[in-house]
């Protein structure tokens, strides 16, 4: 089934009727060539670019609950390639420009919307380095505009500019960065790699990792055994658990990380904003709501909800920043479990295991990296050698100490990235 307007029309003159589901429900197999744990976005896009781009569809995606249920369908939607070090900076280029043309190699609605990033800062130390960022984002290829306080005010003047402790500066802007519709990009890939024959097996557990002389053989699940010669583990919040399952200990905590959303309002916000002096950033949905997230809550944890204390720091930044939000009411708010690496940078990479891969460290910042990272995941895989944007994403890094990427500059702890 594809998707065009004649379709949408026809369907809406027939009782939407002629609709079919987007992927089947197939049984597993006693075997496969390749295992993929983990139906988030990653799992989802890696097993769409071994199909597509590798011509291997003797793939299974193993999912322990439903498809989109983990932290694909819990983030904020945010799209960008804004990064300014070596090792992120191409990966997040190359991400950015599969952002471009999903919708088109999808044949699918992602909502992708390039509204532009503005990252605001309110000191001339963090003007110099929004300069310096920018700069790497330009010779990268990619855009950046440095904006006065002015050029931001044009942009929004809803904000506080003069606040005594915080007053506005100026903006980094990234016109390409915006948001895209979460849970439709992980039913886009879903239905992409369905469509090209991989079979993605729902509510099926991975509970142990059969490994013998030194390679892997298959899984344990809750569906029974399954044997493969390649298995990929990429179960975000999850890759301690799961890495655990092969004995192996990662440098990953897993932290909550919350988000809010208010009722819907009339457009108000046109662009994503980020402030730079307290984790907040904000952008307003396609249904109205005001979308806001901040910092993570701070303490290791498997439990995909959040708790109060952050609630407030959340909401003080917020007010902090743009008062006019206090009229605004918060509908909900939710958590999901971030895989936080110590230099805040991801992991795609072998393991010390035959046949065992590994994608995880994508801490609050993975949705960008759907794509790039299921490509370049799905290349590792394939053939057994990394994907040039991604080469830098090396597990061994923290025991070498070389080639660590802090993008933050805030040191080797998870919680403060
Ligand atoms: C509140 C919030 C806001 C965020 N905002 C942004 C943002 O604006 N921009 C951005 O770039 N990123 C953002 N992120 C981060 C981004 O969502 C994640 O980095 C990314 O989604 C993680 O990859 P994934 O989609 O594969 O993870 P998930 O969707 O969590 O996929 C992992 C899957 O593995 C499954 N699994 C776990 N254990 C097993 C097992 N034993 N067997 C089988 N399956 C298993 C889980 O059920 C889950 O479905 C945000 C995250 C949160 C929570």
């Amino acid at each position: 089934m594809r998707f065009s307007a004649l379709k949408i029309f026809k369907e809406g003159l027939t009782g939407n009727m002629g609709w079919a589901p987007h992927w089947r429900d197939p049984e597993p197999k006693p075997e496969y060539d390749i295992l993929i744990i983990g139906g988030g976005g990653h799992g989802l896009a890696t097993a769409f670019y071994l199909a597509k781009e590798h011509g291997l569809t003797n793939v299974a995606v193993l999912e322990k609950g439903y498809l989109g249920g983990g932290n694909i369908g819990r983030n904020t939607t945010i799209v960008r390639a804004n990064y300014n070090l070596p090792g992120n900076s191409e990966f997040y280029s190359h991400s950015l420009k599969l952002w471009e043309g999903m919708e088109q190699e999808l044949n699918f609605n992602t909502m992708m919307s390039q509204r532009g990033v503005l990252n605001l800062f309110h000191s001339d130390g963090q003007r110099d380095y929004a300069a310096r960022r920018g700069n790497s984002m330009v010779n990268q290829g990619d855009d950046a505009q440095l904006l006065d306080r002015d050029g931001v005010r044009k942009l929004v003047p809803f904000l506080d500019f003069d606040n005594i402790r915080f007053p506005i500066y100026g903006g980094l802007y990234h016109a390409r960065g915006g948001t895209a519709r979460h849970d439709a990009v992980a039913w886009g890939y879903a239905r992409g790699a369905d469509q090209r024959g991989v079979d993605l097996l729902q509510n099926c557990e991975v509970t142990g990792i059969d490994i013998e002389n030194g390679a892997v053989k298959g899984v344990q699940t809750t569906r029974g055994a399954i044997r493969a010669r390649k298995v990929g583990i990429v179960v975000a919040g999850r890759s301690g658990q799961v890495a655990g399952l092969a004995g192996m200990r990662l440098p990953i905590e897993s932290h909550v990380l919350q988000a809010f959303v208010t009722e819907g309002l009339k457009p108000c916000i046109d662009h994503v904003v980020t402030f730079g002096m307290g984790h907040f950033y904000i952008s307003q949905s396609d249904k109205g709501g005001l979308v806001f997230g901040g910092d993570l809550d701070f303490y290791a944890s498997y439990a995909a909800r959040g708790n109060l204390p952050m609630a407030e720091h959340v909401m003080e930044a917020a007010m902090t920043l743009m008062p006019v939000i206090g009229k605004a009411r918060v509908l909900r708010s939710w958590g999901g479990i971030m895989d936080m690496s110590p230099d805040g940078s991801p992991i795609i990479d072998k393991t010390g295991i035959d046949g065992l891969y590994l994608n995880c460290g994508w801490c609050y910042g993975g949705f960008k990296a759907v794509p790039g990272s299921g490509f370049s995941f799905a290349h590792l895989i394939a053939q057994d050698r990394p994907h040039e944007p991604a080469a830098r994403f090396r597990l061994d890094r923290f025991r070498t100490g070389h080639g660590i990427m802090d993008e933050e500059g805030t040191g080797a702890q998870h919680n403060l990235h």
